[in-house]
């Protein structure tokens, strides 16, 4: 019998041994760690690691392994996912609605960070949660562009009702800070200089000095075109945190999600079958692990593997991509640019799906289970050898 070899060198070395009728999804930790890094070197503050984008035991393993220990949580469940690796992490949970019930078990797992952007969660959060040593921050909402989609039209306060919620926040005798997030994947540095700036503006009118300033997420991934660069963001942070507050800033502190975990997953789903038509079904779909692809910018780094683990070459079309439950919405919302020669038994790689993939995926007409596989490396370079110069 053949040992069960549990690392891999690569996805082609996968599947050159490998023909899974479920979807595959690789996950390289140095690909993480190097994420990780860039953020460590680069932002001007504490980095913490948003738990949603993908909870995945061996994300949260490897970021507490190479020196993470804080995390934004949103939920008991998060709180638990997170302590069964790291006992001492330090939480900060940024939803700003909790029930009473939640309140508690956060209460008891010691979390002593929270957000609020109504006055009617935070007496409800001052009830349950004493002030002592217990910082709150007010998230703000300004209108502010740049990300794929608003996340303002959930959470956050005005800046007027941000000013009179922060003289709360300390009257009651919780250490005052202030948090927001400019929307996921927002490529536009200047949405955090906004932010920035307004909230300097906000506490001074308020009289009360910040102690920490939340930059939050929507750090961007690349899923097309050209790699977006972190570091004209945080240096567009850098500066206008000097500018707005001078000698005496607040602490700074980030929580990315997407741009941390994206780029360590490549997502391999299977072809199961080509039409009459040239339209191509996957094993997974919008349900699944592709969840992200109607509401996001496509994801255009695509590979596809053939069964001995080489690449498909051939001129590129474009062609309509199915999942494989039996509803219509289960379709990539663009035509997707895939080469000619590829085959039923294929496998297509969308590189950069580490967040909000397989952490959203249903279980809907019984498909959604993804198998993760670890890997050593991703094999970008074959990203470039076979991708199309244009459409
Ligand atoms: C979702 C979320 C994040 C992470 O956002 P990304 O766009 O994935 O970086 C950070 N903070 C809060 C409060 C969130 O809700």
């Amino acid at each position: 019998m053949q040992l069960n070899k549990s690392i891999w060198a690569s996805p082609s070395d996968y599947f050159r041994q490998n023909q899974p009728d479920r979807p595959v999804c690789f996950f390289a930790p140095k690909v993480l760690h190097a994420s990780l890094d860039e953020f460590q070197q680069g932002f001007p503050g504490l980095v913490t690691y948003a738990v949603k984008a993908n909870p995945l035991r061996e994300v949260l393993e490897n970021l507490v392994a190479a020196g993470l220990s804080g995390f934004d949580v949103a939920s008991p469940v998060e709180i638990s996912q997170v302590r069964a690796v790291c006992q001492n992490a330090v939480l900060h949970y940024n939803n700003p609605v909790r029930s009473r019930a939640e309140l508690e078990f956060a209460r008891d797992a010691g979390v002593a960070s929270y957000s609020v952007d109504s006055f009617t969660e935070l007496a409800k959060l001052a009830e349950i949660v004493p002030p002592n040593g217990v910082e709150i921050s007010v998230r703000l909402k300004l209108p502010v562009t740049g990300a794929a989609y608003d996340f303002g039209a959930k959470f956050g306060a005005t800046p007027e009702k941000c000013g009179a919620l922060l003289a709360k926040v300390a009257d009651l005798g919780f250490t005052p800070s202030m948090t927001f997030h400019p929307g996921t994947q927002c490529k536009d540095p200047a949405a955090w200089q906004s932010y920035i700036f307004a909230a300097d503006q906000i506490a001074r009118r308020a009289g009360v000095t910040l102690s920490r300033l939340n930059v939050g997420g929507g750090f961007p991934s690349h899923r097309q075109g050209a790699q977006p660069e972190l570091a004209p963001i945080f240096d567009a942070i850098r500066s206008a945190t000097r500018t707005a507050f001078g000698t005496k800033p607040p602490d700074l502190v980030c929580e990315p999600g997407r741009a941390m975990v994206a780029e360590a997953f490549t997502l391999a789903p299977r072809i199961k079958a080509i039409t009459d038509e040239g339209d191509v079904f996957l094993n997974d779909g919008t349900y699944g692990a592709l969840a992200e692809l109607p509401t996001i910018e496509p994801n255009e780094r695509i590979v596809v593997l053939g069964s001995s683990g080489a690449p498909v070459g051939g001129r590129h079309k474009r062609r309509m991509v199915f999942g494989p439950t039996c509803d219509s919405l289960d379709v990539l919302p663009e035509k997707t640019l895939l080469p000619d020669d590829i085959a039923e038994g294929d496998h297509v790689l969308f590189h950069g799906m580490g967040a909000y993939s397989y952490s959203v995926a249903t279980g809907f007409n019984g498909y959604g289970q993804v198998q993760t596989v670890t890997v050593q490396d991703l094999e970008p370079h074959l990203l470039a050898r076979t991708a199309p110069q244009s459409r």
